[in-house]
This record gives structure tokens, C-alpha cells and sequence, in this order.
């Protein structure tokens, strides 16, 4: 596996590629098993895949998460190369930001005012300023995301429409903890309670879901399932959302004919956990 540590090394690699299919896989490291399958899926579509290890300052909001966020380089490359994987990208701020930390603006349209855009001002920015950098100096044919952060999936999706970026995205679904817990790099900063307790999180989503009725309001079966997992000590309700899966926009009542999800983002302590299912 290449270990890409300068533009120049990223410029050799693609030379050495040339016109072969190319996988990007973005992630922030402390690599998990949610990871490792979006590397598996390029490895099996594309003829070479790329991952890069990048936190990105310009998308936290929270200057506690950035600098807490967890990293474990040597354990995240032994598991790329464990992996199959063709080229680890390692930049840093000076090859990203040569002009500075600053996010680029772009229109979301409204698939940015609801849950994460509401809750996190100027992380879509931030976020979707770094995917479009790497896809300048990276060019992959094929980028792959996963559905835990399903709206920003939709934002990439919806970024790549606008601006025509010769890139298919390709989604990849929530590997989950045996508890059901959703994989997140920010679970290595729960304690062995908070990470049991989360797993009620899933849990009473999945519960409530089997109890929303087609035609049933969503707003008082909201405040149930925000009730339940209020129950759990270390768990806080941020927000629980069913929205239209393609406008991103919540929905009143339950409608089978209009494709939703049941959203969540969930205060364990200090480390925010966000989450999502299918409904019906
Ligand atoms: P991150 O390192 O958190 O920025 O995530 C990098 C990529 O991995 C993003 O596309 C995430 O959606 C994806 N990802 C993170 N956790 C999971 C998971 N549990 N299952 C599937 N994909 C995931």
C-alpha cells in the first residue's frame, strides 16, 4: 500500500494508474469496521482505491470534538493494507488550505436546513468544501460514503449534480456493533456504561418504527421515542426527525407511498451520536 504523505506523491500515484478506474473512500481515521466496508466495496468496483485520513477542522462546530476527535494512524494503516488497499492519502492543512481554513459557500437547497445543517452550523460548508478539494486533487471515478451520515450523502449526491463532478457516488450501508450500536469513530470516547446505554439508541428506533401506523402523526410518536431514550441516564435527545428521504424535509404523518427515514442525533455524554433506519 502507498502511503501518500505530499502532492507529489499523490501525482506519482496517479501517473503510476493512468487510466484506471479509481475509488476515493474520504474519512477522518480511527478507522472501523463502517470504514473498512466502504474500502471493500471500492476494492470489488474499482480497479484502484484510494482512502484518506483528514480531520477537517472547517467541518466541526464543536472546537471540543475537533480536539478530541480520536486518531490512531498506525492501527488505521495496518488495516488498510489488511484491507487490500491500493494508496492511503495523508494530507495536511497546507496541501488542503493553502489559502487558509476557510469553507467554500455552496447552495443546498433545503436538503441543508434540517438535523445536522440545524443543529451544526457550517459543517455541511466545511464538509462539503473538503470533499470538493479532494475531488480536485484526488479525481476519483467512483466515491463512496456511507448511509450513517445519510444527509451528507445527499448533500455530496446533490453537490456533484450541480457541479458536475465526473464522480459516481456510491453508498454503502450502517455497519452496526453486535448491539446494534452504529459504528462511529466517537464511540472510542464513550465509557464502558455510556456504550452499553447507547445501544438504546437503535433499539427504541427500531421499536418505535414497528409502532408508527401509516396515516398516524409523527409528531406525538416523536415525542414517545424522544421520551424513551430521555429514560436512558446518559442519553439526551438532540433531535428525532422522519423525513422524505429525497427532499430531506420532515413529514407530518406516516405515509408508506413517500420513502422516509427516522433520523436521530443523540447527546451520550460528551460525544454526540447521530443514527438512522428505513421506516416501514
Ligand atoms: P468519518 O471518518 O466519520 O468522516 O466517515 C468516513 C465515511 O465512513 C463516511 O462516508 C461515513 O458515512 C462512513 N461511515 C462512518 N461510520 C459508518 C458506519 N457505521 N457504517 C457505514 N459507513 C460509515
Amino acid at each position: 500500500m502507498k502511503v501518500l504523505d505530499s502532492l507529489q506523491k499523490l501525482r506519482q500515484f496517479q501517473d503510476e494508474i493512468g487510466q484506471m478506474s479509481l475509488g476515493f473512500v474520504p474519512t477522518m481515521g480511527a478507522l472501523h469496521e463502517g470504514h473498512v466496508s466502504l474500502v471493500r466495496m471500492s476494492l470489488a468496483h474499482s480497479d484502484k482505491t484510494l482512502v484518506s485520513i483528514y480531520v477537517n477542522p472547517t467541518q466541526f462546530n464543536n472546537p471540543e470534538d475537533l480536539a478530541k476527535y480520536p486518531s490512531t494512524l498506525d492501527t488505521d494503516l495496518a488495516a488498510l493494507e489488511a484491507a487490500g488497499c491500493d494508496a492511503v492519502f495523508l494530507p495536511n492543512a497546507d496541501i488542503l488550505y493553502p489559502e487558509g481554513l476557510k469553507s467554500r459557500s455552496f447552495d443546498f437547497g433545503l436538503l441543508g436546513c434540517a438535523m445536522e445543517g440545524a443543529g451544526r452550523p457550517g459543517h455541511f460548508e466545511g464538509m462539503a468544501t473538503v470533499v470538493t478539494k479532494f475531488f480536485e486533487l484526488v479525481q476519483p471515478t467512483h466515491a463512496y460514503f456511507g448511509e450513517k451520515d445519510w444527509q451528507q450523502l445527499s448533500i455530496v449526491q446533490h453537490v456533484v449534480r450541480e457541479e458536475n463532478w465526473p464522480v459516481e457516488i456510491i453508498p454503502g450501508p450502517i455497519v452496526r456493533e453486535a448491539s446494534g450500536l452504529a459504528m462511529s469513530s466517537r464511540n472510542e470516547r464513550l465509557s464502558t456504561t455510556q456504550r452499553e446505554e447507547a445501544t438504546a439508541i437503535y433499539a427504541e428506533l427500531m421499536r418505535s418504527a414497528k409502532e408508527a401506523q401509516p396515516g398516524g402523526e409523527t409528531s406525538r410518536w416523536i415525542a414517545q421515542c424522544t421520551e424513551r431514550i430521555n429514560a436512558v441516564p446518559s442519553l439526551e435527545v438532540e433531535y428525532i426527525a422522519v423525513c422524505d428521504i429525497q427532499t430531506l424535509q420532515p413529514v407530518s404523518s406516516f405515509n408508506p407511498e413517500i420513502p422516509s427515514r427516522i433520523f436521530a442525533a443523540v447527546q451520550c455524554g460528551n460525544v454526540r451520536l447521530i443514527d438512522n433506519i428505513p421506516l416501514f
